[in-house]
């Protein structure tokens, strides 16, 4: 199977770092403008959410959960106590979405997951760690204690490729072969060639694999709606896996 999935870093536009990254970032960030309309982000997650109904594509939301903002460099930037969290809450309860943790490092993923249980009030089985930070060493043993069942951490967010897995603790591992980033700096002509040669060894493989678009970078590049929409048109192609 190709899982599509979306991690959720933005949901709050007035959040300090969100106003530090129209200068430390701007290439890659949001027109500062934009940034004025509170509900920038959640429209923009409700568009996204539209377009995979369009495509019959049943995504997965990874959402983070945390009581306090941590303004740390690979912090999460909104908490639970955000009016706007409801409001994605009940936007991907009304689509009936799949969701899962994103999940920080300096907080223990048990109390995430149960903070992120009370709110969706859902059995959440997925993974994903946010920047693909995590503790190496007790990552799949903090995960076997909890419900999360698939962990789709494994993966670069600068390379296309299938990363080799490896089923630990009856946690099972979806390698994510494509982040969206990679279109901030490579041809997607190049991209997709890659991208094809890694979904061919996928299905020699039978490995399933996830791709993750970031809802934010589609007000971002112009051009990202188009990506996946081509990515999306791909992966119809493996009827195996799709
Ligand atoms: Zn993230």
């Amino acid at each position: 199977m190709i899982h599509f999935t979306h991690d959720i870093d933005w949901i709050n536009p007035a959040h300090v770092f969100a106003w530090i990254k129209c200068i430390s970032q701007h290439k890659y960030w949001v027109n500062p403008r934009h940034l004025l309309n509170k509900n920038l982000f959640v429209n923009n997650i409700a568009n996204v959410c539209k377009i995979n109904e369009s495509n019959q594509i049943n995504a997965t939301w990874f959402i983070g959960a945390q009581h306090q903002n941590q303004y740390k460099r690979f912090g999460l930037r909104y908490t639970v106590h955000d009016k706007l969290y409801q409001n994605i809450i009940e936007l991907l309860a009304q689509y009936n979405a799949d969701v899962g943790l994103h999940s920080v490092k300096y907080e223990s993923i048990q109390n995430q997951l149960q903070l992120l249980q009370t709110y969706y009030k859902k059995t959440i089985t997925k993974h994903r760690s946010h920047y693909l930070k995590y503790n190496h060493k007790t990552l799949s043993e903090d995960l076997a204690q909890t419900t999360i069942k698939t962990d789709f951490t494994l993966g670069s967010a600068r390379q296309i490729t299938l990363a080799p897995s490896n089923n630990n603790l009856g946690i099972r591992q979806t390698p994510t072969v494509l982040f969206d980033n990679v279109f901030f700096f490579k041809n997607p002509d190049l991209i997709f060639q890659e991208l094809k040669s890694t979904l061919d060894l996928a299905a020699s493989k039978k490995q399933e694999v996830a791709i993750c678009f970031h809802p934010e970078n589609f007000l971002i590049l112009p051009e990202m709606q188009a990506h996946y929409q081509r990515v999306i048109l791909l992966a119809k192609e493996y009827p195996t896996l799709f």
